[in-house]
């Protein structure tokens, strides 16, 4: 086989293989980072929560206050009772007397309200901070994990770097740019194979007469579709 082919072959194998080794560190890096996502989520769910608790807190402690005057103002109407002479006066106060129990009813039953909600919001910020513990240090181990993970495969992708520069140096210089540019442009695919007049790049065929000059196996051409460099390898010569 064309000497030249059998080198951008090589080169294109170890750039794969380069490409996978990338995805796999991508990878990694993508688990935690969804994980650290997961306890940022977290940790914004429990200041809500915190916050709706806070709100709710200082809404009692307004009925709270309101509560007391009414009390207070009950009070003083029913003393006032035993002071009025007139029908017409002790109607009208008996009415407000009325108004105001109906009032401290209504706010009781609103703070109680309240303070059963107060205790399942702070119920479920008791739960979240219990997941969050479990989480954070989950995180943590993950972070270490990962990062070995990480800096092993780096290593094999160091080895696999060097090759690929001693495989680069020795392919052409303009050659070797035209396949960066289409691995780039091609999904990682810059150089493959024609099988029975098919580019096995674009899977479309290829004229009769390029096909003719691809079997005798001595050139590479361009796809006409894909603009990939093709090669022709009967299927038993291929690694
Ligand atoms: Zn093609």
């Amino acid at each position: 086989m064309n000497e030249v082919i059998s080198q951008l072959i090589a080169l294109q194998k170890i750039d794969l293989h380069l490409d996978t080794i990338d995805n796999k560190i991508k990878e990694e890096q993508d688990a935690l980072d969804r994980q650290s996502a997961m306890l940022a989520q977290r940790e914004s769910d429990i200041d809500d929560l915190h916050e709706q608790i806070s709100t709710l807190e200082k809404e009692r402690r307004t009925l709270d206050l309101e509560l007391g005057e009414e009390l207070v103002h009950v009070k003083s109407r029913q003393s006032k009772m035993m002071q009025v002479q007139t029908g017409r006066e002790q109607t009208a106060l008996l009415k407000e007397i009325e108004d105001g129990k109906q009032n401290i009813k209504d706010k009781e039953d609103k703070i109680v309200s309240i303070m059963a909600e107060v205790e399942s919001l702070t119920a479920q910020v008791t739960r979240q901070q219990e997941l969050l513990q479990a989480e954070t240090k989950s995180l943590a181990e993950e972070t270490i994990k990962t990062k070995e993970a990480i800096e092993a495969i780096s290593k094999s992708k160091q080895t696999e770097s060097n090759k690929r520069q001693k495989h680069a140096s020795e392919v052409e210089a303009k050659l070797l740019s035209k396949y960066t540019i289409l691995r780039e442009r091609r999904n990682g695919l810059a150089v493959n194979n024609v099988l029975a007049g098919v580019c096995q790049g674009c899977f479309m065929s290829i004229p009769p007469q390029q096909y003719n000059t691809l079997l005798r196996g001595d050139k590479h051409l361009d796809c006409p579709v894909c603009q990939r460099i093709i090669y022709h390898l009967p299927p038993d010569d291929q690694e």
